[in-house]
């Protein structure tokens, strides 16, 4: 019988990084290569109800069996894996009985994930750790939140003493470039409320994230022959470094954490004569993320009438929010999540996500969405890894939860 391992192992040989540049849904033909061998699986699983959308979206049902009047629990993870780090031909290592000593990847000084760099491996010794060879992504995020649903269906499907109402599943493209909610059927999902497996290590659960918004900025200069450029000359390059220079210091990603937000600029491209600039802002409070919005507008005004020859637009327009307050009215999902976790052995680790989810989103399209963990390290890097004892966990607490909705009605 399919194990938890050969079902990751089979998914994370899949490429199936997604493209921001690309305008198609899902954005890259491996998603739904994915797709369609979940579908299959699902079919082979027993479950009913499976549809896999042209944008690559699949949704199945494992019908109830029991007549109790149950909530209908679903359960989310996304079929992309980070544009930031190629993921073809991904070669999966396994170390079993990990001693705690250096990871040796490959052959050269970058494969080596070294002990002393992550010192969270030494949480592990004794588990099964599973890396890539360091030449790309392991895909952790998130086909380890598939393979730990698709290996609860398949626990619930082989145990019939198990009883439980109706389970929704989703598998969803495109979360790595913010669209995984874009095409999503709330409705035709018909969950009362879900999870994404999508979080990091073993006992991460979150129900908040930042508030978002992304600004671009324009600024056009007046571009004069250096040596006759007396009191005429606004150098678009000088007036994007001073606009930077008027956001605070303190407020940048690498100098915040925990629930501190930021200015990020991650883009400045430009001549004497037009620069554009992209920022993302970030905050988990609202009122501090509007502050922050506010004040950008504000140095955008000042400059605008400091060079008045120039021309400087700022287009700025919210991402996501912040699911707290959509969570709350519904925390008991919470505590669900955390009682499965408690039950397991597993000591629930509850932060703020400093980012955001596809769960966010979904949060305010109706659907409260915490996030759980899938046991999960260095997501997006080539030094990913994961403990495979963590992501069985993370089946079990899948399983937990729905025993628990089960007794408690
Ligand atoms: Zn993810």
């Amino acid at each position: 019988m399919d194990t938890l391992l050969d079902r990751f192992i089979r998914y994370v040989k899949i490429d199936t990084q997604s493209a921001e540049e690309s305008s198609a849904h899902p954005s890259t033909p491996g998603q739904m290569e994915l797709a369609r061998l979940l579908k299959q699986e699902l079919q082979e699983l027993g479950l009913s109800n499976i549809r896999l959308s042209d944008k690559g979206y699949v949704m199945a049902e494992l019908p109830a069996n029991t007549d109790k009047a149950l909530p209908v629990i679903g359960f989310i993870a996304h079929l992309d894996t980070s544009p930031d780090v190629s993921g073809k031909n991904v070669f999966p290592l396994l170390f079993h009985d990990y001693d705690g000593s250096d990871l040796i990847l490959g052959e050269g000084e970058n494969l080596v994930l070294k002990a002393e760099d992550y010192p969270e491996l030494k949480d592990y010794i004794g588990q099964t750790i599973i890396t890539s060879n360091g030449t790309t992504l392991l895909g952790a995020d998130d086909k380890a939140g598939i393979a730990a649903i698709m290996t609860a269906l398949s626990h619930l499907q082989s145990s019939p003493d198990i009883k439980h109402g109706k389970i929704a599943i989703a598998f969803t493209p495109d979360e790595e470039i913010g669209q995984g909610a874009d095409h999503f059927n709330v409705e035709a999902f018909g969950a009362d409320f879900a999870y994404t497996v999508d979080g990091g290590p073993l006992g991460e659960l979150e129900y908040e994230t930042f508030n978002a918004a992304i600004a671009h900025i324009d600024i056009k200069g007046v571009n004069v022959h250096p040596g006759t450029a007396y009191m005429r000359m606004q150098n678009a390059l000088l007036i994007a470094m001073e606009l930077n220079g008027m956001l605070p210091v303190n407020e940048r990603p690498e100098f915040t954490r925990d629930y501190e937000g930021f200015y990020h600029l991650n883009k400045l491209d430009g001549s004497v004569e037009a620069a554009k600039m992209t920022y993302i802002i970030r905050d988990h409070d609202r009122e501090k993320f509007e502050q922050k919005k506010a004040y950008l507008e504000s140095c955008v005004d000042f400059l605008s009438k400091k060079y008045c020859g120039a021309g400087i637009k700022l287009h700025m327009q919210d991402q996501y929010y912040n699911m707290k307050e959509k969570i709350e009215p519904f925390f008991h999902i919470v505590t669900l999540a955390e009682q499965a976790m408690e039950e397991n052995g597993i000591e629930p680790l509850i932060r703020p996500i400093r980012g955001g989810t596809d769960g966010a989103r979904l949060s305010f399209m109706g659907l409260p969405c915490p996030n759980i963990f899938t046991g999960g390290h260095n997501f997006h890097s080539r030094y990913e890894f994961i403990p495979l004892e963590s992501m069985e966990a993370a089946s079990r607490v899948i399983v937990k939860i729905i025993q628990l909705v089960e007794a408690q009605e």
